[in-house]
């Protein structure tokens, strides 16, 4: 999911420094469709930039991810791996096929939903929602016949 906005105009907009690596990792994650992890950010990151390294990559990830401009997430339940994307307005959702590891994306009305359920009868404050699913794609679903 992408913005039509360049990512000098996003590094502007959320006051961030522009500098040439945050360029960069919103450019690959621009390019990517997203939801890259940090390691293969980096390896894409040093086709163009052969000195930058990972601790780089990650210190610049906390920041576009502090200042909304990229999301964080996870695939799996033990959250093992942490993913990157473009942040963008419209909430969305992730299905993980666990065979063959391709993401689908979706939304939903139903979870803001149930985030107004959670904050109207509990009064939290809701920062962060993390749902993951997970099962088999149509590709990866046995077929019944042949
Ligand atoms: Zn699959
Ligand atoms: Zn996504």
């Amino acid at each position: 999911m992408t913005t039509s906005l360049s990512p000098e105009d996003r590094l502007r907009a959320a006051g961030q420094r522009i500098t040439s690596q945050r360029l960069l990792l919103l450019r690959l994650l621009d390019a990517s469709d997203g939801h890259l992890d940090a390691e293969s950010l980096f390896h894409a990151a040093q086709q163009e930039m052969p000195e930058i390294n990972l601790s780089t990559i990650y210190r610049n990830l906390e920041v576009l991810t502090r200042a909304g401009l990229v999301a964080q997430r996870y695939f799996a339940r033990d959250h093992s791996r942490e993913y990157f994307e473009l942040a963008t307005t419209a909430e969305h959702y992730h299905f993980t096929c666990t065979q063959c590891g391709k993401i689908i994306e979706f939304e939903t009305p139903l979870i803001a939903q149930v985030r107004s359920d959670l904050k109207r009868q509990h009064n939290v404050n809701i920062r962060h929602a993390c749902i993951c699913f997970e099962g088999l794609c149509p590709d990866c679903i046995p077929q019944s016949q042949p």
